[in-house]
């Protein structure tokens, strides 16, 4: 049910975790813990589900922060006055956003995901915190580094104080690609491009563990602080929800860190 990374926060009263979709009430095809409530899956057992989970952490689901996340590239300082968005009702998640920042006690951050790359963001120094929903489109917009670029702003984060952990998304062995979202990624990434595109016969796939971590370094996130899932998603469905293995009808596992009180 729950995947956490013993090297990214041995800081106290900071906890993180990525679920799996093991353990929870939902039935096929979101079964069992689904923690989305706009893939059509009953809202109670969402609900459940979701206090599951918190609970296991000890983290408070009433001020868990939750967004629309829509592949844009929007970034939400979250504070007192918004914790606790989506935790309950889908209505009151964060409109139009995929990534959030806070670094106020209490408050914890999630991102949805099923094949994109969730990614959290921890500042050693200043206790700040951050979360992002990364597929092909966040990575392209380089979302992950304009969230850092927003804590830096916000809170006054230095990259090289913070340790980032890349959850399990789709890997470069199932991210086929074609050739329009190649060639927007030449352009946007051209000195990065050859080292995460893998080619095999005549197909492409993208690494996006690879190209969101050299952007992470890019910016001075030290190589040895970015640590990187080794699960894909779509090759392990059992284990996790897929969205490209099982034809976009699935549930959704969620990312969190949360700052505690
Ligand atoms: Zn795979």
């Amino acid at each position: 049910m729950i995947i956490q990374y013993p090297d990214f926060t041995t800081a106290e009263k900071v906890v993180h975790a990525f679920s799996t979709r093991e353990g929870g009430r939902s039935r096929p095809p979101f079964s069992a813990l689904n923690m989305a409530f706009h893939v059509g899956d009953d809202p109670e057992l969402v609900r459940a589900n979701r206090k599951l989970f918190f609970a296991n952490l000890g983290l408070d689901l009433a001020k868990s922060t939750w967004a629309s996340q829509v592949h844009g590239d929007r970034v939400a300082v979250v504070t007192e006055a918004t914790a606790g968005a989506g935790a309950l009702d889908p209505s009151t998640a964060l409109p139009g956003t995929d990534a959030m920042v806070s670094d106020t006690p209490g408050v914890s951050l999630c991102v949805m995901t099923a094949d994109c790359l969730p990614i959290l963001i921890f500042d050693e120094r200043l206790r700040a915190i951050g979360a992002v929903h990364a597929g092909w489109r966040g990575t392209l917009f380089k979302l992950p580094v304009k969230t850092l670029k927003v804590m830096s702003e916000v809170f006054g984060t230095d990259p090289a104080d913070c340790r980032v952990a890349l959850g399990p998304g789709i890997g470069p062995c199932c991210f086929q690609v074609g050739q329009e979202v190649l060639e927007r990624f030449a352009q946007e990434m051209p000195a990065e491009y050859s080292r995460f595109v893998v080619k095999k016969q005549t197909r492409e796939y993208i690494d996006l563990y690879r190209a969101n971590s050299l952007n992470l370094q890019g910016i001075g996130v030290p190589a040895k602080n970015i640590l990187v899932s080794s699960a894909c998603t779509s090759c392990n469905s059992d284990r996790f929800f897929s969205y490209r293995a099982e034809q976009g009808k699935t549930g959704r596992m969620v990312a969190v860190i949360g700052l505690l009180e």
